[in-house]
C-alpha cells in the first residue's frame, strides 16, 4: 500500500476537544493511521476552552486571513505535533468564532449558536486555506459530520480550477444523523457557491426549503461512510433512523459503507487506565471490585453485595432512551439494584433524575457534568452498563465497558447490535443482554435478566470474561478506511 496524505476534518478531536464519540473517534483514528505509516494532518477549530500551554501549541502562521462573507477575516494557525504518534493537528484560530464556552450550543439559552453556520463555513474554508499554505497536497480529505460537510461543494466549486486539489478525493463519514447542520434557506447564500448547488442541477443542499450541510456533503463526497455496518443499512431504510435523508442515502447505496469505530486501548483499558483507583486484568479482577467499593463511598451509595451496579454515561438526549427509563423507573428500582449515572443535556432529563434520586436516595446517584475521569471510574467500577438507545450509530461506552467487564444491556440497534451478543443461558454464551423493542417493558426484562445472571457467581464471571475478550481495536477498522482511500486515491 503507497503512503497516502490524509487530511482530517472535524469540529472535535480527543484530547483537544470532545463532547462524545466523535472526539473519540477522531482522537484516535488518525493515530492509527499514522501508525500504518501514513501522512495525516487532523484540523479542528481552536476553540477558547483548548489549552495552548497545557497542548503546547505552537503557532506557526500569524497572519491570515481569507475572503468570506464579503469582507477579508484574519485567522490563526497553531500546530500540536506528536512525535510519538507523528500525527499533526493544527487548530483554526479566529476569536469571534470559537473562543466561547461551548463548542455548538449557547449555554445560556440551551440553543445552537445561531451563527453555527457562518462558524463551520469559516473553518471549512480556513482548512483549505492552510493546507495551500502549508503546500502539503492531500490525496484524501476525510470529512466528518455537518461541520465539515460543505468542503466537497468547495472543492467543485470556489477550487474547481485550483490545481492544488485536483488529485484530492473527499470521504465524509456520518457518526450522527440526528445532527445535520440545518439551516434558513436564505442563509444558502453564506456559502457562496453557485444557486444550481441549492436548487436545480444536483440540489445538494436543499432539504424541504431549507438548507441541509450534511446533504450537500452526502450529495458531493466521493465516498460515505458511518460507524457500524447495522446503521448503515438501518439509515437507509426507515425515515427514523435517515431522518429525512434515507432517500439520498439509498440512492448512494453503491458508495456507503459501514466501518465499525475501534477503542483507543490506550486510554480505554482497566490494565493502564491512570484514571481509576484500581487496576485490574481479565486474570485477576481484584481490582475492579476495590473500584465498585471505592465509587460507593464517593457516590455515598450504602454497598449491597448482592446489588449490581449499573452504569449510564451517555448525553441526556432523547436519542440515549431516558424516556423508557422514565417509564420503567418505578419497577427498576423495585428490583435489587444500584444506579450511578453520569451525563449532561436536555433539562426535563436533569428533572427527572433528580426526582427518582430522591425517591430512591440509596440507591441512584447521578451526575451532571462532563467528566471524564468520573467516566473512566463508573466504568471500572459498574457492574452493569445500560444503553437503552432509541438510535445508536456506533456508541462507544458499550465497547469500553466489555473491555471493562461491565456486562451491557442495550437495545439491538446501530452499532450495539454489531458489537454485543445476547447472552444464551442453555448454552452459556455471549457478551451482554440484549433487547429488540424500544418499549420499557422489553428493557426491563433485560435487565431482569442481568440482575438474575448476576446473582449466579459463576455464569457472571463467565459473561465478564467473555467481554474483556473481546477486541475492538482500531487496526483492522482502520485498515477498512485505507483500502477505501486507496481505491479512491488511485482513481
Ligand atoms: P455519542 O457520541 O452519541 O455521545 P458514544 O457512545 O459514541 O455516544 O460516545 C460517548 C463518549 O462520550 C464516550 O467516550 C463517553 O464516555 C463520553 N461521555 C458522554 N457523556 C459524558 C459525560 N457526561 N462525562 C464524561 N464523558 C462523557
Amino acid at each position: 500500500m503507497s503512503k497516502l496524505r490524509i487530511l482530517e476534518v472535524a469540529s472535535e478531536a480527543a484530547p483537544f476537544a470532545r463532547t462524545g464519540g466523535l472526539g473519540d473517534v477522531v482522537g484516535a483514528l488518525p493515530k492509527t493511521f499514522a501508525k500504518l505509516g501514513h501522512e495525516v494532518k487532523v484540523f479542528i477549530p481552536r476553540y477558547g476552552a483548548i489549552s495552548g500551554t497545557e497542548h503546547k501549541l505552537r503557532k506557526i502562521e500569524q497572519k491570515l486571513s481569507l475572503r468570506a462573507f464579503g469582507q477579508s477575516i484574519p485567522f490563526t494557525l497553531e500546530q500540536h505535533h506528536d512525535s510519538r504518534t507523528k500525527v499533526d493537528h493544527y487548530f483554526v484560530g479566529n476569536p469571534a468564532y470559537f473562543d466561547r464556552t461551548s463548542y455548538y450550543v449557547d449555554p445560556v439559552t440551551g440553543k445552537d449558536f445561531p451563527d453555527n453556520d457562518d462558524r463551520f463555513i469559516f473553518f471549512c474554508r480556513a482548512v483549505l486555506e492552510s493546507v495551500k499554505r502549508l503546500n502539503w497536497r492531500p490525496d484524501v480529505i476525510h470529512l466528518h459530520d455537518w461541520q465539515a460537510s460543505p468542503i466537497p461543494a468547495f472543492l467543485k466549486s470556489t477550487y474547481a480550477r485550483d490545481e492544488f486539489f485536483r488529485s484530492a478525493r473527499t470521504v465524509l463519514t456520518i457518526h450522527n444523523l440526528g445532527y445535520q447542520g440545518i439551516f434558513a434557506a436564505d442563509r444558502f447564500k453564506r456559502l457562496e457557491l453557485p444557486d444550481e448547488m441549492f436548487y436545480a442541477m444536483t440540489g445538494a443542499f436543499e432539504f424541504f426549503g431549507k438548507v441541509n450541510f450534511l446533504k450537500g456533503g452526502l450529495m458531493l463526497a466521493d465516498k460515505l461512510t458511518t460507524v457500524s455496518p447495522q446503521y448503515a443499512r438501518e439509515i437507509q431504510s426507515t425515515s427514523e433512523f435517515g431522518c429525512g435523508l434515507e432517500g439520498v442515502l439509498a440512492e448512494r447505496k453503491a458508495d456507503l459503507v459501514g466501518i465499525l469505530n475501534g477503542v483507543d486501548y490506550t486510554t480505554w483499558s482497566p490494565s493502564r487506565d491512570k484514571k481509576i483507583p484500581y487496576r485490574y486484568t481479565v486474570a485477576n479482577l481484584s481490582g475492579k471490585r476495590k473500584d465498585k467499593v471505592e465509587l460507593m463511598q464517593f457516590a455515598r451509595l450504602p454497598l449491597r453485595d448482592s446489588a449490581p451496579l449499573i452504569g449510564m454515561i451517555s448525553r441526556l438526549t432523547d436519542q440515549k432512551g431516558w424516556d423508557l427509563l422514565e417509564e420503567a423507573s418505578e419497577k427498576l428500582f423495585a428490583m435489587n439494584i444500584q444506579m450511578v449515572v453520569l451525563g449532561t443535556g436536555d433539562q426535563k432529563y436533569v428533572g427527572l433524575l433528580k426526582r427518582i434520586e430522591q425517591k430512591y436516595p440509596d440507591k441512584l446517584r447521578a451526575y451532571f457534568a462532563f467528566d471524564d475521569a468520573l467516566a473512566h471510574r463508573i466504568e471500572a467500577a459498574a457492574d452493569i452498563f445500560l444503553m437503552p438507545s432509541r438510535w445508536e450509530p456506533c456508541g462507544l461506552n458499550q465497547l469500553y465497558s466489555l473491555k471493562y467487564g461491565t456486562v451491557p444491556v442495550v437495545r439491538k440497534v446501530g452499532g450495539l447490535a454489531d458489537t454485543v451478543v445476547d447472552f444464551d443461558s442453555k448454552k452459556q454464551t455471549g457478551t451482554g443482554f440484549v433487547f429488540d423493542e424500544y418499549d420499557a417493558d422489553a428493557m426491563l426484562e433485560a435487565v431482569g435478566r442481568a440482575v438474575a445472571a448476576f446473582a449466579r457467581k459463576r455464569t457472571w464471571t463467565k459473561i465478564v470474561k467473555a467481554g474483556m475478550e473481546r477486541d475492538f481495536s482500531w487496526e483492522s477498522s482502520a485498515k477498512r478506511y485505507l483500502e477505501l482511500f486507496e481505491r479512491i486515491a488511485a482513481s
